[in-house]
């Protein structure tokens, strides 16, 4: 080999201080194609991006070549969503080298902060389910597990979110426009995806009845892969998102002018799949273009998953020995008709053999049991959209059907409730239905939402198949969410415990003799202080608001919705404000009240509720008789980015949705494990939190799932009665009402009082204000004592190891996968 090639080679791998600099020189010049007087910021951060990526690819390459080896069983972790945020400091820290990059850039005279804040956030989903897959890649590849994420490449990500007024206004996310220095596209990774058309008749080579879909429109999916790089550098794994390429069937060439306009407006229509992801959170709004995006995504991946299997087999019946295909969500359920097609009319498989291989392939998990967020398409449109798929439905459907104990018993009800088909008003095609038919096991994302599974959206499912639910507990990743969002606490940790809890977070159990020890407690409020004061900093840049450093810090930081009940805390807020004000002599606790949170855009009550928070924001700060008491910020554009400035800043942690309406959460198990205090009802995974930090440690309130339940069978609840009976609430609801916080639009917040009042109270807000009031007390009062909150949060930290999403994916990946660690071999040159 020509030696300056080698020692390029050699120093394209070198992890130190001198060969990074030297890298850095080099990607600048010949790659940005800047030298460095002219380099901006975001060129060093494309410049050490690059260098970085050169350090990944070798060993990307050997662990893919090690699957290949192995035949390893493979788990595609199938999500329209990843919100993975920045990726700098994740894949410095994986690998190993922050300090050493941090010193390279130092000896250029540049700061690492300052590049890493020119890196966008890739925020290609909307909150909690796309972080989940996010961390279960950072997961699955820190455990050596061979796993593939697939999605989509949207060129719009989750909108920017403005305040114009107070008012959220929506921003394009442009996060590909200076270039994505993580990706490598590959053009030569094409599929063809169909849409509309027909289905054709006809009789196969024996004579059987067989379909093909013709005269359908074409697009292509390519491929754009990022490495996924597992914390050690070991295992470097694969995100495979989809972008939409026009077909090149027609021939520019040949068409007349106006033809010409048309064909060029045909390539872009083609294009739009993949331009924009979905702004919704928990509701779907059943738009064409959506399921068009879920089968592109699906459809693309599943010929992926079957060409990379065919490599090494010859007939179908080890796919599910060698895939595991896990649906994050409905949203690619319909992958289930599109294997059997794939299998029954490309590869001419029998129905009930191709139905034995798909069910023993696909797994789903369910993220919500609100009823708006169940997906269900209409018949019309499948039938237009993917008609051979809605024959597969049917054909599967009538199957199960005629199989079911209700036929046999004569239960018609029963029956139509299994149905994938919902008769009632327009007919539509459940794809929950679909999903937990077509897969093998089906779980929940918290003990509580697994258990409300079976006893609603899926009792009957569950009657017919009690063996294929299952609960796998969602978890989050302490690679980004302790070790890189807060250096100060993990480093503090891991001089007291070594670093071990970086890669097996149940370690960090043993800081919990510590919450005893003086001097730890000290150092661990050192290191929140330090945090908070990053924040207030961050408060000050992003809102102009000076906030004290020492209130509690008391954090909602989440997708804006009415089952999250920003409501209840702005309540809160208000009588707090009002309690201030009627006693100025006495000391108070300072407290910071922080929002962060999107609305989707055409959700105009969550929108309405930004303007409120907003609107008492601007009254409360400017209250000269609260004296700096009270402080409530709304920061704009929450994302991953903000997040990891927010969580490690958090002393409270409000996690108050209604019981019995959030799946889970992870946002609750972040902020927990950085040393917040949780506020919160007994929903989602709050309960096994209590569990774990003790109930001690953690204020509980409000109704529970069970209660919340009663009360809706027994026929609701009279608010006026409840609001009545409270002083407090009464006069915060009041003073909404009369336009205190509006006095130019005295009206503006009538439909949230109207909600609150004559329209019932759907999500308990009034009814569980009085309690939700008391542990705001209690979290107060414990403040007051800073040694026993400190107690307090230190426990929290060493009892939330179990909430590592290492934990979830070893329970996927023994109970549901079945897949097992590879260990890459980096030995050899391989094939380069
Ligand atoms: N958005 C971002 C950026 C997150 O990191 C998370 C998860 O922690 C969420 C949304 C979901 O938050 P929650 O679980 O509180 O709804």
């Amino acid at each position: 080999m020509d030696a300056r090639y080698k020692s390029r080679d050699i120093e394209r791998r070198s992890l130190d201080v001198d060969g990074l600099k030297r890298s850095f020189l080099e990607w600048l010049v010949y790659s940005v194609g800047k030298d460095a007087r002219a380099a901006t910021r975001r060129d060093w951060f494309h410049t050490v991006a690059l260098a970085v990526r050169d350090r990944v690819v070798d060993r990307w390459m050997d662990t893919t070549r090690s699957y290949y080896q192995e035949d390893a069983k493979r788990v595609y972790y199938l999500s329209l969503e990843f919100l993975i945020g920045r990726l700098l400091t994740n894949s410095l820290s994986n690998l190993g080298i922050v300090d050493e990059c941090r010193q390279a850039l130092d000896r250029l005279g540049l700061s690492m902060e300052d590049v890493v804040d020119a890196e966008p956030d890739a925020a290609l989903g909307n909150g909690g389910l796309g972080r989940l897959a996010a961390c279960f890649l950072d997961s699955m590849a820190s455990q050596g597990l061979p796993g593939y994420g697939y999605g989509i490449r949207y060129e719009f990500g989750l909108f920017e979110q403005r305040f114009e007024n107070g008012w959220q206004v929506e921003y394009p996310e442009q996060w590909l426009q200076f270039g994505n220095p993580w990706e490598f596209a590959r053009p030569e990774v094409l599929y063809p995806v169909q849409f509309y058309g027909r289905v054709e008749e006809f009789r196969d080579s024996v004579g059987d009845r067989a379909y093909r879909w013709v005269d359908a429109d074409r697009v292509l999916a390519m491929a754009y892969d990022t490495p996924v790089v597992g914390y050690g550098g070991d295992t470097i794994n694969t995100l495979r998102l989809w972008s939409a390429r026009a077909t090149r069937d027609f021939n520019f060439g040949h068409f007349n002018d106006g033809a010409y306009m048309k064909a060029v407006e045909q390539k872009i229509l083609s294009e739009n799949l993949s331009r924009v992801l979905y702004p919704n959170d928990a509701t779907e709004t059943g738009k064409e273009l959506r399921l068009k995006q879920e089968y592109f995504f699906t459809s693309a991946s599943l010929q992926d998953i079957l060409r990379r299997y065919l490599q090494h087999h010859t007939t179908f019946e080890n796919l599910p020995n060698k895939a595991a295909i896990q649906l994050n969500d409905t949203h690619p359920a319909i992958g289930i008709a599109e294997l059997m097609r794939l299998l029954v009319d490309q590869h001419a498989l029998r129905w009930d053999d191709a139905w034995e291989i798909t069910r023993a392939t696909f797994a789903y998990t369910n993220h919500t049991l609100l009823p708006e967020a169940l997906e269900a398409w209409p018949v019309r449109m499948i039938e237009r959209v993917l008609p051979r798929h809605m024959q597969i439905i049917y054909e599967i459907n009538a199957k199960f059907l005629n199989r079911t104990k209700a036929r046999a018993d004569g239960d018609n009800a029963r029956l139509s409730r299994l149905s994938l088909i919902d008769e009632r008003g327009e007919r539509r095609v459940r794809m929950g239905n679909l999903a937990f038919l077509g897969s093998h096991k089906v779980n929940g994302v918290s003990a509580l939402h697994t258990e409300l599974m079976k006893q609603t959206v899926f009792a009957d499912f569950h009657e017919e198949f009690p063996d294929r639910i299952n609960n796998k507990t969602n978890g989050i990743t302490p690679r980004r969410w302790l070790k890189q969002a807060n250096p100060a606490l993990s480093e503090l940790i891991t001089t007291r415990i070594g670093e071990g809890w970086i890669s097996d977070l149940s370690q960090i159990a043993a800081l919990r003799d510590k919450a005893d020890d003086v001097v730890f407690r000290e150092e661990f409020r050192r290191a929140k202080r330090k945090n908070k004061k990053r924040l207030a900093a961050y408060i000050a840049r992003q809102t102009g608001e000076e906030v004290l450093v020492d209130s509690i810090f008391d954090v909602q930081v989440k997708r804006m919705h009415e089952y999250k009940r920003q409501l209840l805390n702005v309540l809160h807020t208000i009588a707090l404000y009002n309690e201030m004000r009627d006693n100025p002599t006495v000391s108070w606790v300072p407290v910071t009240k922080v929002f962060a949170g999107k609305a989707a855009p055409s959700y105009h009550m969550a929108k309405l509720i930004i303007k409120l928070i907003n609107d008492v924001a601007k009254v409360v700060n400017h209250d000269p008789s609260v004296h700096d008491n009270l402080k409530v910020v709304l920061l704009p554009n929450y994302n991953v980015t903000a997040a990891e400035i927010i969580i490690p800043a958090a002393d409270l942690s409000e996690q108050i949705s209604t019981a019995g309406m959030e799946a889970s959460g992870t946002g609750n198990m972040k902020l927990a494990l950085n040393g917040a205090l949780t506020i919160g009802t007994l929903d989602g995974a709050n309960v096994e939190i209590r569990e774990h930090v003790g109930p001690d440690n953690i204020f509980i309130f409000g109704m529970t799932a069970e209660e919340v339940n009663d009360l809706r069978a027994s026929g609701g609840f009279n608010p006026r009665e409840v609001i009545a009976s409270n002083p407090s609430l009464k006069r915060a609801l009041d003073m909404i009402s009369t336009g205190a916080f509006s006095p130019d639009d005295r009206n503006r917040y009538h439909p949230i009082v109207q909600a609150l009042t004559d329209g019932g109270d759907h999500f308990l807000v009034t009814a569980d204000f009085a309690d939700y009031c008391r542990a705001q007390e209690a979290a107060m009062h414990l403040y007051r004592d800073p040694e026993e909150w400190t107690r307090k949060a230190i426990l929290n930290t060493a009892n939330m190891g179990w909430f590592s999403s290492d934990r979830t994916v070893n329970e996927y990946a023994g109970e549901v996968w079945d897949v097992h660690p590879v260990h890459p071999n980096h030995d050899g040159e391989g094939f380069r």
